[in-house]
């Protein structure tokens, strides 16, 4: 299955200069042939590819529930010769995969994020909303790709090492929580990354993408906070009770006369996790929980302290108390390795987008039309090397806790194209190509993409101390990280689990089966591409 031809080549090209002062020629002839050589040999594996895209697809599991994931790709893993630990920094569903070769030196990670979406469930290659199993969760986004991308890369550069002695480390590990912001400062604090040279991180996207720099993502605090009253019956004697609800509704409305006064780049958002319990009982408890963005850490400090003072005051207008305030999430802004970026990109180029079939843009047309835009189909070109964004003019945005990776060790987000442009995002409508040729073939590139980069680090002999010199030089020169978490905070291992409680006998049935099927689609019987003739909205019309 693995092709070694190009090794001769290699051999051959080596011997050939021996010139004085071709020592760099040398290493980029060597560099070179084992390059050709990897991208054969990841092409060969497309179907490993499809089958882990796939099977993390029907597991569709939630932040910190991650356990069919974990216990899938620690397998894939442990089985090619990797060390594994469970229950990484303290979250039990995270894990590392590590394997060394000669020195050990450099250590280069790979990481992506693996939970999926709330109510995302959605039936794959299928260009509208029909759901697997209705209000289950899915991967409404597209992490169920990451990982293929990592692993399937890391397992042929680990054999171009053992059969060429190159020395190093490659560490995989998981993105866990991700939409909770969960798990990656956990990490960080708790030493998962100590001793790390490179992370090369990565994420799905429409598109090839990299950048340097100041990323234009948000900072972020989730918390969540709780107030406590005093029950009573809300007919007979209401004016015994004190009502948490009231109190959490106050602090509410406090933060959105507060969003006025807010800067153009400032997200936040809410959502009642407890809200009491029946309307005859004045509710006890009542618990609300905030994602706080901004361009900085300052800046959602200042937000995050706002709120804590509306909270003491909405408590004191109730006669309730603030029972607890805890921080669940956090994320810093990314910042991103300029030199890891550009072999990224060089990289990118070199391996282009995947061709795609007149099926996959029939796909996209097709939900691109069901959400009534214009359709455009998949791209066709990768988009440019992005340099550093400008914080004082941001319009906010998303976050990744992969920022605070970013602030610890050089890093860089290898954005592959694996899902299709024209999703709101954390919907069911981008999880419709999730386990289709788009993502597969997209996460192939990806794992090319990938591979090349890990042999550039390993081979080159420039790009991890140019990575250190930009990190140290220009990177922390003015700014330190700051964990918005503290020594003492857990991670909030509890999300999360009585959904997946509620739901996961019932998603079992439709795990991808690869000893009955060849790919998930044939198992659920879809015809790639499903897609309506005209769009809902017109035949809503009449
Ligand atoms: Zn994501």
């Amino acid at each position: 299955m693995r092709l070694t031809s190009g090794s001769a080549v290699a051999l051959t090209t080596l011997a050939a200069l021996t010139s004085p002062g071709s020592i760099q020629a040398q290493t980029d002839a060597r560099l070179d042939g084992l390059k050709d050589e990897v991208l054969e040999m990841v092409e060969a594996d497309g179907k490993m590819v499809q089958e882990i895209v796939d099977m993390l697809f029907s597991f569709g599991e939630l932040g910190f529930q991650e356990f069919e994931t974990q216990r899938y790709l620690t397998g894939i893993l442990e089985e090619a010769g990797f060390e594994i630990e469970l229950g990484v920094a303290g979250m039990p569903s995270a894990w590392t995969a590590r394997w060394s070769n000669g020195t050990g030196e450099p250590v280069i990670a790979l990481g992506s994020d693996v939970d999926g979406i709330p109510q995302s469930s959605q039936k794959p290659g299928v260009g509208y909303r029909e759901a697997i199993l209705p209000m289950a969760p899915g991967h409404g986004e597209g992490h169920n790709s990451g990982q293929a991308v990592n692993i399937v890369a890391a397992l042929n550069v680990k054999e171009l090492m053992e059969r060429e002695g190159i020395n190093g480390t490659l560490l995989i590990w998981p993105g866990i929580a991700e939409e909770q912001l969960g798990s990656k400062a956990f990490f960080v604090r708790d030493g998962t990354f100590d001793g790390v040279d490179v992370n090369l991180f990565t994420h799905v996207s429409a598109n090839f993408g990299v950048s340097w720099g100041q990323s234009g993502s948000n900072a972020l605090v989730s918390a969540q906070f709780r107030f406590r009253g005093e029950t009573a019956h809300s007919a007979v004697s209401p004016w015994r009770g004190r009502s948490a609800l009231d109190a959490l509704m106050l602090m509410a409305q406090a933060w959105e006369f507060k969003r006025e006064h807010l800067r153009p780049a400032e997200r936040s958002h809410y959502v009642i996790v407890d809200g009491g319990d029946q309307p005859n009982v004045v509710p006890q408890t009542a618990t609300i929980w905030f994602y706080f963005r901004e361009v900085d850490y300052a800046l959602v400090m200042e937000s995050y302290n706002a709120a804590k003072q509306m909270a003491e005051g909405a408590a004191l207008m109730t006669g309730t108390q603030v029972d607890t305030i805890m921080t669940i999430g956090s994320a810093w802004s990314a910042h991103f390795s300029k030199p890891v970026a550009e072999a990224t990109y060089a990289n990118i180029q070199r391996v282009g987008l995947p061709e795609w079939s007149q099926d996959d843009i029939a796909l996209a047309n097709g939900l691109q039309l069901e959400l009534g835009q214009d359709p455009r189909g998949l791209p066709t070109e990768v988009g440019d090397l992005r340099g550093p964004s400008d914080p004082s003019r941001s319009l906010g945005g998303g976050s990744d806790d992969i920022g605070d990776v970013s602030w610890n060790m050089p890093t860089v987000t290898l954005n592959y194209p694996a899902n299709m442009p024209g999703g709101p995002g954390h919907n069911w409508a981008n999880g419709i190509p999730m386990a289709t040729p788009i993502a597969h073939k997209g996460s192939l590139a990806g794992a090319k993409v990938q591979a090349l980069t890990l042999l550039d680090l390993f081979l080159d002999g420039e790009t991890v101390d140019a990575a250190w010199a930009y990190f140290n030089d220009e990177q922390t020169a003015e700014t330190r990280y700051t964990p918005f978490i503290s020594s003492t905070d857990q991670p909030a291992i509890w999300l999360n689990e009585d959904i997946m409680a509620q739901w996961r006998e019932k998603m079992r049935p439709y795990y991808f089966d690869p000893d009955r099927y060849d790919n998930y689609l044939e198992q659920l019987g879809i015809e790639y591409p499903t897609v309506r003739s005209r769009p809902i909205s017109e035949e809503d019309s009449s």
